[in-house]
């Protein structure tokens, strides 16, 4: 019988960092069925709905443990979700050696997996003979900056304060130091500094994983192959995205049959993004003057952009729209409060643009559903994406706002014409296209695929630290 290699994965708090980490888990085992991974899942107050949810469909060769969540009076004070991750972490470490210690005293180790935001957790792997590795669920391209901040802070003392300097990361498209994250500018930020210790932390591990792949991100990747010895420790395995089942009595998916091929457009800020109220009256207006269809996932205002990330509000969204707006656009749009079954809307046949705050698993179904974007980022690393998206890939628009931050309706119409049926569109649709093929590809038996074998042979020829 064939020896069963075991696998513990860490994940973060938050819907989007765990369903990437737990996909790539999926995958592993459909390709290599004598591995067995156990999940081990942090939270921040009560684990959220949407990760229960999706917890509850895994199959039964992942084993999956919820830690005590941590109590959010612990973090009270604490602004950006990543920060607030990442101190979760922290107080959840000894449940995860608790876990650790009572899955593995007796069966081996090989291979302890995870998220970036869980790097704390890394230090376990010492201890039980386990191969340590990084999940990076975002971009090439940001992974980059993580180097390029660590080289930069031992080079420069001083704070860098001029927002319009175009940095150029190895092998990546230029950026504005405004589109950078916003933890980036700020060097005396506690978050800062974490991105320094992740970036530290990275050099010492045997390898990273990245939820990204050759084809999209070939400067990138090959730059930072050359840096170190990153050469054999950098494992592009994406993309890698959540699968699910149809759902056919789900109100998206039923009103979406009733709707023209490629003709709607699918407006959503992730998991948690938030607009304030301003911004959801100029964009319902947007939408209104485009002419456009539409299916837009509202969620309740507030002036913190990821208020949501990790808190489910409770007040109905739709009450925050403008007064007739839902009358005035019933045959043309659908507003849902809250969620959608995203992925799924995508692969919809009657859906043919994304406006997207950028978040790196909504890029990634956008490339596997060939999906032009409006670009509109809100938080963490999204500018960076957009600017990928916009200035690198040419596949997205993104607008202009105005001097108080707002992007005005004519703004917002303009790009949804331009993206749905304007001239230019077509180039951008076939760009689009021509990478949905390439991340098949990748998938099927290309870069992704080759990454995964190799890194999975490398467990399977371990034979101890
Ligand atoms: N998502 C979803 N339905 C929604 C909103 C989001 O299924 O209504 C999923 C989406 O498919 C993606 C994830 O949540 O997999 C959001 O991740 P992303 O990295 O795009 O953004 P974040 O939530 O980190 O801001």
């Amino acid at each position: 019988m064939e020896k069963t290699i075991h696998i513990a994965v860490v994940s973060s708090p938050g819907f989007s960092h765990l369903v990437p980490i737990i996909e790539f888990s999926k995958r592993l085992l459909n390709h290599h069925p004598n591995f067995h991974v156990t999940c081990i899942v942090p939270s921040l107050g009560p684990h959220l709905e949407s990760s229960k949810a999706y917890l509850k469909t895994l199959p039964s060769n992942i084993q999956t443990i919820l830690l005590p969540p941590v109590n959010k009076d612990q973090l009270s004070g604490v602004g950006y979700p990543g920060f607030q991750i990442q101190l979760t972490i922290v107080h959840s470490l000894s449940s995860i050696h608790e876990v650790l210690k009572s899955q593995f005293s007796k069966a081996p180790l090989t291979a302890l997996v995870v998220d970036v935001f869980a790097f704390r957790a890394l230090k376990f792997a010492k201890e039980f003979n386990a191969l340590s590795y990084f999940y990076f669920p975002v971009s090439a391209m940001l992974l980059s900056l993580f180097f390029h901040e660590t080289k930069m802070d031992e080079d420069v003392s001083s704070e860098c304060t001029d927002l319009a300097e175009v940095i150029k990361l190895p092998g990546c498209v230029p950026v504005k130091r405004v589109d950078f994250p916003d933890a980036v500018q700020n060097r005396s930020s506690e978050l800062y500094k974490m991105y320094l210790q992740v970036a530290k932390a990275m050099c010492t591990v045997d390898g990273i994983l990245i939820n990204s792949f050759l084809e999209m991100e070939s400067g990138a990747i090959r730059a930072l192959e050359e840096f170190g010895d990153m050469k054999n420790k950098l494992y592009p395995v994406g993309p890698i995205t959540q699968k699910c089942s149809s759902n056919e009595a789900d109100e998206c998916l039923r009103w979406l049959d009733t709707q023209p091929t490629c003709s709607v457009l699918y407006v959503s800020f992730g998991s948690g993004g938030t607009l304030s109220q301003e911004q959801i009256n100029e964009l319902a207006w947007g939408l209104e003057l485009s002419c456009q269809r539409f299916l837009w996932v509202l969620r309740a205002p507030s002036n913190s952009a990821s208020a949501a990330y990790l808190e489910t509000s409770n007040e109905e969204p739709l009450q925050f729209l403008p007064s007739g707006f839902l009358e005035r656009t019933k045959d043309k749009g659908l507003v849902v409060p809250s969620w959608a079954p995203q992925v799924l809307v995508l692969n919809h046949k009657s859906v043919g643009g994304f406006l997207s705050h950028c978040g790196w698993n909504s890029v990634l179904e956008s490339v596997q559903e060939g999906l032009p974007l409006i670009a509109w980022p809100l938080f963490a690393e999204q500018k960076m994406n957009a600017v990928m998206l916009t200035d690198g890939l040419k596949v997205a628009l993104r607008p202009k706002k105005n001097d108080e931050g707002i992007v005005k309706k004519e703004e917002i119409a303009k790009l949804i014409k331009c993206l749905m049926d304007g001239e230019e569109s077509k180039g951008r649709r076939e760009r689009m296209r021509n990478l949905k093929d390439s991340a098949f590809k990748a998938m099927k038996d290309g870069s992704s695929a080759q990454a995964l074998l190799q890194l999975a042979s490398h467990w399977e020829n371990f034979s101890g630290i």
